[in-house]
């Protein structure tokens, strides 16, 4: 079994400048075998976390609680957990199969025999045979990380807790390494946190998302819930590539419909976006992703005029910046354009695509 349960941690830093709270209540139970992506900007607390669940920091206030029992004080290695981190970690002196055999020494009784046959069996699984004599200073960086993820996975823990341990990695080998990963994963169905600033890393990886900003946990959902359901405006604009556009708009009820008004456009609106929006004062902010905008005649129902700045064919898609009103936007469009820089390009918001935020709160009303 591998449930681990954060339960309200909190912790604070205290130096010259004051106190940062570095992590402010953060609640979330990972079932058995599951993996959960901590995913959020620089700063926001991630790493924290991760190593309070590890025991290298201790939590100002919350418990860690792994299968029913509250770790939440105990050293590091007599938590069931192993740690991968960033830099590898691996000791330079020894080699790969001294690194993969050093934590089993210690917190095991296993025989030299036994050592070596978990060993063997693991590099088999990571493809690292020929490497298993060989020192940390004659492998590569993604050999590197296999040896360290390959002496976490030796000790058969209840659960593993990864912090960015792709990052140092080029993105040719970083994607191939996340796919190998969560296959690895699944295969072993060890309970899994990992960390990472990386929104599609979190999203192509995860069963769960946990979104963090300054010290909070701003919504935990499957990547899909956070993608088409942001909880807020926060999320809205972390979770997706390109990133969402955000309209600051007020509501005007005065006229026959109700609308929102922006400087560049008014965006009418149909009664169920206004039944959900009604009675949270009057701004707002509208969130539309790239892809979701739709190209029209000019002429169209809650149509906005643009200017093209300028476009970036990918070959499948393009993305086309565009600026309403003084300000950069981007549109998603299917297939090879080229538009020329300065035409005006008319655009369309689908009413079932768009997203509403509490102007004061950033709450996700829509
Ligand atoms: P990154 O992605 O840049 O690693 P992170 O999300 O992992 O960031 P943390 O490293 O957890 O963020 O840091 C959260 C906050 O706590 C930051 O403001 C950081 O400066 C502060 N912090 C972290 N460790 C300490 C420490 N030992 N002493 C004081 N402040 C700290």
């Amino acid at each position: 079994m591998g449930d681990l349960e954060i339960e309200k941690l909190q912790k604070v830093f205290h130096d010259d400048g004051g106190d940062i709270v570095a992590v402010d209540d953060f609640d979330v139970d990972i079932e058995d075998g599951e993996l959960i992506v901590l995913v959020g900007p620089s700063g926001c607390g991630k790493s924290t976390t991760l190593r309070c669940v590890a025991g290298l920091e201790s939590p100002t206030s919350g418990q860690i609680v792994l299968d029913g029992e509250d770790v939440t004080d105990k050293k590091p290695k007599e938590r069931d957990m192993a740690m991968v981190f960033q830099s590898y970690a691996l000791y330079p002196h020894m080699t790969s199969r001294e690194n993969m055999a050093f934590g089993l020494k210690m917190t095991t009784d296993l025989s030299k025999s036994e050592i070596d046959e978990r060993i063997d069996e693991t590099a088999e699984m990571l493809g690292i045979r020929d490497l298993l004599n060989k020192k940390p200073d004659a492998l590569s960086g993604g050999q590197q990380q296999r040896v360290a993820l390959g002496r976490a996975i030796v000790r058969e823990p209840e659960v593993f807790l990864m912090d960015e341990p792709l990052s140092n990695l080029d993105a040719k080998l970083r994607t191939q390494m996340r796919t190998e990963l969560q296959s690895l994963q699944q295969e072993l169905g060890v309970t899994t946190l990992y960390v990472t600033h990386d929104q599609t890393e979190a999203m192509t990886m995860s069963d769960r998302i946990a979104v963090l900003d300054d010290g909070k946990l701003q919504q935990i959902g499957t990547p899909l819930e956070c993608y088409h359901e942001p909880a807020n405006r926060f999320v809205g604009g972390f979770i997706g590539s390109p990133s969402m556009n955000f309209f600051e708009v007020e509501l005007d009820e005065s006229g026959e419909v109700p609308a929102l008004v922006h400087e560049g456009f008014t965006y009418e609106l149909d009664e169920a976006v206004h039944a959900d929006i009604r009675g949270h004062g009057d701004r707002f902010t509208l969130g539309i992703r790239p892809e979701d905008i739709e190209v029209v005649a000019g002429d169209a129902h809650n149509a906005v005029s643009t200017t093209v700045e300028v476009t970036e064919p990918l070959g499948e898609v393009t993305y086309v910046y565009v600026d309403v009103a003084g300000q950069q936007y981007t549109a998603t469009l299917e297939g090879d354009l080229v538009i020329d820089p300065g035409r005006t390009l008319t655009v369309r918001f689908p009413q079932d695509r768009i997203h509403v935020f509490d102007g004061a709160t950033g709450e996700a009303l829509r």
